[in-house]
């Protein structure tokens, strides 16, 4: 017998748990030779069928090669996975550790996942044409669904897509009968008709000194990698040095890709870019239906939309002639995935402007302190805008001692006196308290017992709006209790503030002014958070209360009054980074006050008055108070100037989740000097949903060591018997330490 000719095999990157790429032979009727790497192959897997992605050739396999199985067909023509997609695909698999197959086919929108064409799920959008334009509406009103929709388009030039007016109650039809009639038409893109800008808001502002040497170091930098953190105080101009940045690179004929937090891609922000520029530009928001995602994928893909504006998944788009990065408030919490492949967007953007030799943004009143540690090591360039911009100033602060006085549902009397003289002046007030619903605790008044949560051993809150009590750990929720579990008492007292209680405070005391609240609850629906801004800008509102919901991001030019109803609750949390949040916090709560002429005016309630990081965020300034923060991480040797990697495992019995980390652990030896290891623990939330939660800190002086001890570890982490019995994660860098 002659030595057999080694076989090619495929291949193949599969999104399933495992760490491995999985051998194929080629298909058997079909062409393959030329087959690229990143083209989509259907394959057999178990008793299953799986859509994976071609990594190309090999000759051996540790598998025995008849055993293996055949391509079933190859999908695409041509690649679907751009080389920097791939390196930063490659990069995050191995930096957080996760399987490649997992973050490569999760990189591609839902449709493509699952295999479908390119080309035949697309999606239009419906614009108006000159005629729609100008149909007097006054003659419809026999077809009221007309007039609606006809409405509707005109607040929208951009266009809308069929969900999109679905969502509205605008059925197709009534978008058959308007198109009939040659009032609407379908395009590909969504995008402004050439006229359509008001000029005003389509030209460039006039920028301050410190805006202007932002603009230009950005500009210079084009064509390579460098990272800048553009740290000005709130109103400060930013994004306005983001578009005239982005107008450069859009000359070149690039694309941009805009990261931006989750609740901050509302339709201003939107409306901003669109206005400014006569290019398509893409929003990637949550409730976009498939065929959109798959349309804005394939215009970003082939190079017709310039700008894309994403929450942090956006970060994989593909994007051939990206020129620029663009991630605005980059300290967010919400660029970090906290499920499965546990990223950063923000860290993977760094790395992607890296493969790609483009400039990268990092925008921010607050910055997160590891950006700034990077920006005083000189590894980022530090771009300050001091003062807000144009006629605008900042807030004037006040801490206010509210220990020992009396308040009434949480409010002091000069509060609500505060709040009396701005109402009359017509101007509008808002209210912060990061905690929804009407009570965090409801206690027996004879015996103090509480009503906790049965599967989190945590308090639940009570809800007036539905009656009953609410987990905020794991959702789930109970009937009012009637009386007392413990002694039988029959009166529950609910104490402490939520918004809920809050409202109904504000309400008894100014019941002639419209309150909105703006939190998880009053904007579950659909529209509804949009609906709430939009009759907050119009002036029908003229009292705001909200969680951090409403801090971050949003223009309410006529809030004069900004109130911290409780700036006590970071001081207590057993999480190292707590201090640092409630900084970034409160300054972009404070951020909203006076953003235009009118100064504003912001009060802090508190029973610490004279804490030195307060004194530091509201008279000194955000620098001081980070450098403070910065301080003891050094003296204490936590992140930014050591490195964490946390091993979390969760298991109906506590025996379980602390036996698997036991095993992991066991794996460290002989553990190194430089690298220190803290649990099995519980974690500071020791049981959410009936499952008890384990935890085992990974600290390392040095990054490098970390991660070459980890990716030695991972496959004999796989091995570990108990492994069924428990939920396991590993979080690199991990942002929240429950
Ligand atoms: P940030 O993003 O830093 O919070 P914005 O970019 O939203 O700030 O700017 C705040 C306000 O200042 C906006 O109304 C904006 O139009 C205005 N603005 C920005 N730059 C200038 C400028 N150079 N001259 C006048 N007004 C400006
Ligand atoms: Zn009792
Ligand atoms: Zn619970």
């Amino acid at each position: 017998m002659n030595a057999k000719k080694p076989t090619k095999l495929l291949q193949i990157a599969l999104s399933v748990p495992m760490r491995r790429y999985f051998h194929y032979l080629p298909p058997k009727n079909e062409d393959w030779e030329g087959i690229q790497i990143g083209v989509r192959v259907r394959v057999p897997f178990g008793s299953r069928e799986l859509v994976g992605i071609f990594m190309g050739f090999v000759t051996d396999s540790d598998f025995p090669v008849a055993k293996l199985k055949s391509v079933i067909a190859v999908v695409d023509d041509n690649s679907l996975i751009s080389n920097d997609i791939l390196e930063l695909c490659l990069w995050a698999s191995d930096y957080y550790h996760h399987p490649l197959g997992e973050v490569l086919v999760n990189s591609l929108p839902i449709l493509l996942r699952q295999g479908k064409s390119l080309v035949t799920h697309q999606e239009n959008y419906w614009h108006l044409t000159t005629a729609g334009q100008n149909v007097d509406l006054a003659h419809l009103v026999r077809a009221p669904r007309q007039i609606e929709a006809l409405s509707y388009l005109r607040l929208h030039p951009e266009g809308l897509s069929a969900n999109q007016l679905r969502l509205q109650g605008i059925s197709k039809t009534i978008t058959s009968a308007l198109s009939e009639k040659e009032w609407i038409v379908e395009r590909l893109v969504q995008e402004m008709p050439v006229g359509y800008k008001s000029s005003e808001e389509g030209v460039s502002l006039m920028l301050n000194a410190a805006q202007q040497v932002a603009v230009s170091a950005i500009q210079a930098a084009s064509d390579s990698f460098h990272v800048f953190l553009l740290d000005g105080v709130t109103g400060s101009g930013k994004t306005e040095v983001y578009l005239q940045a982005i107008s450069q690179v859009l000359k070149d004929q690039k694309q941009v890709l805009v990261l931006v937090p989750e609740i901050g891609l509302t339709p201003q922000t939107i409306q901003r870019f669109r206005e400014r520029f006569s290019v398509s530009v893409i929003a990637l928001h949550s409730s976009l239906s498939e065929k959109e995602r798959l349309n804005a994928w394939r215009l970003a893909h082939s190079g017709e939309a310039k700008i894309l504006i994403g929450t942090r998944s956006a970060i994989f788009s593909s994007l051939p002639h990206l020129g620029l990065i663009v991630v605005d408030e980059e300290h967010d919490l919400s660029f970090k995935q906290q499920d499965n492949f546990r990223y950063h967007a923000r860290d993977l953007a760094i790395m992607r402007a890296h493969f790609k030799k483009i400039p990268i943004v990092l925008g921010s009143a607050t910055p997160a302190l590891e950006t700034l540690y990077k920006a005083q090591q000189g590894k980022f360039t530090h771009l300050i805008l001091p003062n807000r911009a144009g006629a605008a100033q900042l807030p004037q602060f006040s801490v206010l001692d509210i220990r020992n006085k009396q308040l009434e549902e949480g409010l002091s009397q000069s509060i609500l006196e505060e709040i009396r003289q701005h109402l009359q002046r017509g101007e509008q007030v808002m209210l912060f308290l990061n905690r929804r619903g009407f009570a965090p605790v409801l206690m027996c008044h004879s015996c103090g017992w509480m009503a906790i949560c049965k599967r989190c051993d945590m308090r639940m809150t009570y809800h007036k709006q539905t009656q009953r009590l609410h987990c905020h750990h794991c959702d789930s929720q109970a009937r009012l209790f009637t009386q007392c579990e413990a002694c039988g008492e029959k009166e529950l007292q609910p104490v402490g503030m939520g918004t809920e209680r809050l409202e109904h405070a504000l309400q008894k005391n100014f019941p002639e002014y419209s309150i909105a609240r703006i939190d998880r609850d009053s904007t579950q629906r659909k529209g509804s958070m949009e609906a709430l801004l939009e009759a907050i800008q119009s002036g029908e509102h003229r009292i705001l209360i909200g969680t951090q919901m409403l801090a971050k991001g949003h223009h309410f030019p006529n809030v004069t009054l900004v109130t911290i109803v409780d700036a006590d609750g970071g001081f207590f949390s057993a999480d190292f980074r707590a201090l640092e949040r409630m900084g970034q916090l409160l300054l972009q709560v404070a951020g909203r006050a006076g953003r235009v002429e009118k100064k504003g005016k912001v009060i802090i309630q508190t029973h610490h008055p004279d804490h030195p990081l307060l004194h530091q965020l509201f008279h000194g300034s955000y620098q001081q108070f980070a450098t403070t923060i910065l301080q003891e991480r050094l003296v204490t040797a936590l992140p930014p100037y050591s490195y964490f990697a946390l091993f979390r495992a969760e298991a109906y019995q506590l025996q379980h989740a602390t036996n698997f980390l036991q095993e992991v652990k066991k794996l460290f030896n002989p553990v190194s000097k430089e690298l220190q290891l803290l649990g099995p623990l519980p974690a500071p939330m020791p049981r959410r949903a009936g499952r008890y939660r384990v935890q085992l800190l990974l600290q390392a002086n040095q990054r490098p060591m970390l991660q070459s001890f980890l990716k030695g570890l991972l496959p004999e982490v796989e091995k570990i018997k108990m492994k069924q019995r428990v939920r396991w994660s590993l979080d690199v860098d991990p942002v929240e330490m429950f």
